[in-house]
């Protein structure tokens, strides 16, 4: 590879980034650009509020922006523990070196939404929430409500996964494997382990269960290899999945065999078993099937050095929902269950909780957990909000089936830019929201899932989706 590219890619632009993503423990105590952040003390009752909602992603943000949309009298506002907003959505089109992508352009800034959509803002961490007093607690103090939408994301589950691995481990697994799933720093080392790197191996873990975003591992290797390719860094992207799923499997698949020429490897049924920080090895089981019928498989163990480790961990609601204790699913996901009447069949409520909603990754819904849901289910439970403080009914049953609901892009190629894409409908399947996707052939020409279309369909969708959020 060329040196002086590598060497300059190695000290510019990351720290500046840095500093504009913290995490919780920096910005407890830091200034919040809100009404309602009037005392900083912890044990403080900072005030209530009509709707508070936790988590400024992408679902809170949505949920806030659209209530007061509906009617600007309301009093709403977020609880966040960051001090900006950075995307997950796009940020593997960072990884790949597109053209014009850099981190600022996943970076944002919470002041702005904050002024134009008239919601307030906290900027802190949530410690505690006591439904009984209708309080939640911060690391500046207590925040009363009337109504509650939890929207904080997902957590990493390393514990179950690796159940044998001490508190360090752990810690060092997130500070040198990151899995970049979590909106904040973990990005940004990502990327400047990818940026900075040798010719060698890129592993990236796939694992099983509910994760954030199922097509993201699988872009991630497409992009990894495209900036590769692009930077001459000898070696391969290895997917190492603990299932057999792939989603968009067979679009996917088609670009690393036509785009990426092997650079791109992905292993089946592939269990981490241990792993060896710093020798930077892997080592994982594997079991190959000879075919549907067979139900035992041969069992191998290998070890694999590498270069640069994604270590996606297992998924589950974030902290938050067990600290609220509404009912979630026995998984160890454990998603949010969702209320469900005959008036209301299907519904962003909780099942525990008439006065506590949920919205993105951590509903009970049987639906993708992606941006666009996350988006739709603020503006369906900012809704149901709506109407319940203005003393209404809203079936979300009633926006449903609904064609579009979920219209996911991915980014396969980076010269020229190209795009697949999945298409979810939604509708009511039983007490949940149910899901159904497709994948079509973005170049039905050329009998092609990949296309240029849809290359600059995906830059276009983050663009929009970007303004639904912030302007
Ligand atoms: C690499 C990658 C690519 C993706 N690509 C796409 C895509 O192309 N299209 C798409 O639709 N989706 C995509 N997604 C999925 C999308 O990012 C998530 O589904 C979406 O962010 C979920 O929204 P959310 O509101 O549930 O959670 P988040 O957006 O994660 O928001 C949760 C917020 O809660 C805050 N929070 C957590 N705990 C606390 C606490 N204790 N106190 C205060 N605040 C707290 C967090 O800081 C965070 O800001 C992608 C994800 C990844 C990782």
């Amino acid at each position: 590879m060329n040196n002086s590219r590598r060497d300059l890619l190695k000290f510019a632009g990351i720290s500046a980034a840095a500093a504009a993503v913290t995490g919780c423990s920096a910005v407890a105590g830091g200034a919040s650009n809100t009404a309602s952040d009037t005392q900083t003390a912890a044990g403080k009752l900072l005030g209530k509020h009509q709707v508070v909602i936790i988590g400024g992603g992408w679902g809170g943000l949505t949920v806030a922006k659209e209530l007061k949309k509906i009617d600007s009298k309301f009093d709403v506002t977020i609880i966040e523990k960051n001090e900006s907003f950075m995307s997950c959505p796009f940020s593997n089109a960072n990884l790949g070196g597109l053209d014009g992508v850099n981190l600022s352009m996943l970076t944002h800034d919470y002041a702005q939404a904050v002024e134009r959509n008239g919601y307030s803002m906290l900027q802190t961490s949530v410690t505690g929430i006591d439904r009984v007093n209708k309080v939640v607690h911060t690391c500046k103090g207590a925040v009363g409500y009337d109504i509650l939408v939890l929207a904080p994301g997902i957590a990493y589950n390393y514990k179950e996964q690796f159940p044998t691995w001490s508190d360090d481990k752990i810690a060092k697994a997130r500070r040198l494997a990151p899995g970049a799933l979590i909106p904040g720093a973990e990005h940004i080392v990502l990327e400047r382990m990818v940026k900075n790197m040798d010719d060698g191996d890129v592993i990236i873990t796939v694992p099983s269960g509910k994760f954030r975003c199922p097509p993201a591992p699988f872009e991630r290797a497409s992009m990894i290899a495209n900036y590769m390719k692009k930077e001459g860094i000898e070696g391969k992207v290895i997917i190492l999945n603990e299932t057999a799923s792939i989603a968009k499997g067979a679009a996917f698949k088609e670009s690393w065999n036509e785009v990426n020429n092997g650079m791109v490897e992905h292993r089946d049924n592939c269990r981490i078993i241990d792993v060896d920080f710093d020798k930077k090895e892997i080592t994982y089981g594997q079991i190959v099937y000879k075919d549907e019928d067979d139900t035992e498989g041969v069992k191998t163990t290998k070890t694999i050095k590498y270069s640069v480790f994604n270590l996606i961990p297992h998924n589950m609601s974030n902290p938050v929902i067990e600290m609220s204790g509404v009912a979630t699913t026995p998984d160890a996901f454990m998603k949010v269950k969702m209320a469900t009447s005959a008036e209301k069949p299907v519904s962003f409520q909780t099942q525990s909780d008439a006065s506590v909603y949920a919205v993105g990754d951590v509903v009970g819904h049987a639906i993708p957990p992606s941006g666009q849901t996350a988006i739709w289910s603020g503006k369906e439970c900012a809704k149901e909000i709506a109407h319940v403080l203005h003393g209404k009914s809203y079936s979300v049953a009633s926006s449903l089936p609904y064609k579009s609901a979920n219209v996911c892009y991915s980014m396969v190629n980076g010269n020229p830019e190209e795009g697949i894409m999945v298409n979810h409908e939604f509708m009511v399947a039983g007490p949940v929201i149910g899901s159904k996707g497709s994948v079509p052939k973005g170049d039905e020409a050329n009998n092609k899932f990949r296309s240029t279309g849809l290359g600059k369909a995906t830059r276009d969708w983050y663009r929009g989706a970007m303004r639904d959020l912030f302007n």
